[in-house]
């Protein structure tokens, strides 16, 4: 394998709100389709999620688990044990709510941890994304003294009410929420609402991993953000044996700490910012939403109820940003018409941003996305090409409208060059993606494909 595309945030059918069909067999079959190589196990301290991992699953590579069922497989999906905790807690007379990830090298850890967890008091029955007391630091501590191969990532950090970051019960910066134990965050994870740019813009992270990763509720939404490791060219000496190694857990957590001879993140596949839930400031309920500038000038108080909005992400990324410079992005769109973010510091890996095809589809047929056609027409195109992010990345467009028609190929080819309008999400409430703006002409011709390359530009 060479490139790797990972969803390390997913939640089981033992979390609140998430679908019965978060089950393993279905995460991977689902995972499969979409494309997805290493899915999340999620919710291991749940303790009845955790008897159902480790009978289902069994070590595939060193930290990395397959199902039983598919060990004879040729393409197996592999499963990455990380969990999501909530902790809730007092720190400088401010209640915290912060969620964070917590990354397992192996089982035998992960049931260790859960059981250090329960020493302290915390309750792992009620949820599989469990409510502790512990703060974000004390969780560190206790995660690094059972095992110190174990990973610490927090949680969409920019959302106001989990995040590290958050407006309404978070912190500044890692160092105020860590301490001297910061050193020990090595990568964040993006959430929905904000993108790697904006995150480019925060000095301490300028030397940290951004990370993207879905935090699915039900299997459609999986992947809709993910990480994309690559392997590393040029470093082994005996390259033929290191071209039959696997990926393994060391790998990937070496790689999110800059630490690793033979993988990195290659990319991010991203979310539109706009389309998450907490990009703008508003009331849900008030139906009042506001961007950075309408704040600046308005204020931050809801003319219609007269409380305070509830802060969206790109204003507080503006309020903690070390430097607001939008040059420091090269936009570039490659042969399929896919758009490319660089920075141009170098410091962080490109990412791509995509709208999720069921998403597509539906608009382009004219149908929502948990219609019969729609779903007949995702599996179609998953099927012809090898998986949804092909489609969406790498498939031309005119191979694209020779299986599903012209319309398709064109929403396609249109979410690839940017040329979308998306109504903000704010206050919980989902941005709104219309490919297709009023008036706009429903021939535009599709241009031109160039002859498909054999590899795949990052
Ligand atoms: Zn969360
Ligand atoms: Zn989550
Ligand atoms: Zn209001």
């Amino acid at each position: 394998m060479q490139q790797v595309v990972a969803d390390l945030h997913l939640h089981s059918k033992y979390s609140r709100a998430v679908s019965q069909d978060m089950i393993l067999p279905l995460m991977a079959r689902v995972g499969k389709q979409k494309g997805i190589d290493i899915l999340s196990a999620s919710d291991w301290t749940h303790p009845l999620w955790f008897k159902e991992i480790s009978a289902l699953l069994e070590e595939e590579e060193e930290g990395l688990y397959c199902l039983k069922t598919e060990k004879r497989e040729e393409k197996k999906t592999l499963f990455f044990l990380a969990t999501e905790i909530a902790s809730i807690y007092k720190q400088g007379e401010k209640l915290r709510r912060i969620h964070n990830l917590v990354c397992a090298p192996n089982l035998s850890v992960a049931e260790k941890i859960s059981k250090s967890l329960l020493e302290r008091g915390c309750n792992l029955m009620s949820d599989g994304r469990p409510i502790i007391g512990l703060s974000s630091k004390q969780l560190l501590e206790l995660i690094l003294e059972v095992d110190e191969r174990s990973l610490f990532i927090p949680c969409h950090v920019w959302t106001p009410h989990f995040g590290i970051y958050g407006s309404a019960s978070g912190f500044d910066s890692l160092k105020e929420a860590f301490g001297e134990l910061s050193d020990y965050i090595f990568g964040i994870e993006t959430g929905l609402s904000s993108d790697p740019e904006m995150n480019w813009q925060i000095d301490e992270l300028t030397n940290r991993s951004i990370l993207s990763f879905s935090d699915a509720h039900s299997l459609p939404k999986m992947g809709r953000e993910a990480t994309v490791f690559v392997r590393k060219d040029g470093i082994s000496n005996d390259k033929f044996q290191m071209s039959n190694k696997q990926i393994t857990y060391q790998d990937i957590r070496k790689a999110i700490m800059k630490k690793s001879d033979a993988w990195r993140i290659g990319y991010t596949i991203e979310f539109y910012p706009e389309e998450g839930k907490y990009h703008f400031s508003g009331h849900r309920n008030c139906g009042v939403f506001r961007d950075p500038s309408q704040t600046k000038k308005e204020g931050n108080i809801c003319p219609v109820c007269k409380r305070r909005l509830t802060e969206g992400v790109l204003h507080r990324v503006e309020q903690l940003a070390d430097r607001l410079n939008k040059d420091a992005t090269l936009v570039k769109e490659n042969s399929y018409g896919l758009r490319w973010f660089t920075d141009k510091t170098k410091h962080h890996p490109p990412y791509v941003k995509l709208v999720p095809l069921n998403e597509i589809i539906a608009e382009s047929i004219a149908s929502t996305v948990f219609s019969q056609r729609v779903k007949e027409t995702f599996s179609l195109l998953c099927d012809t090409f090898g998986s949804e992010i092909t489609v969406l990345l790498k498939t031309p467009v005119s191979d694209i409208q020779k299986t599903v028609g012209e319309k398709i190929a064109q929403g396609v080819q249109k979410v690839r060059k940017g040329e979308i309008a998306i109504r903000p999400g704010y206050d919980g409430e989902y941005g709104k993606v219309t490919i297709w703006q009023e008036g706009e002409s429903e021939n535009q011709s599709l241009s031109n494909d160039p002859p498909p390359q054999l590899s795949f530009e990052i």
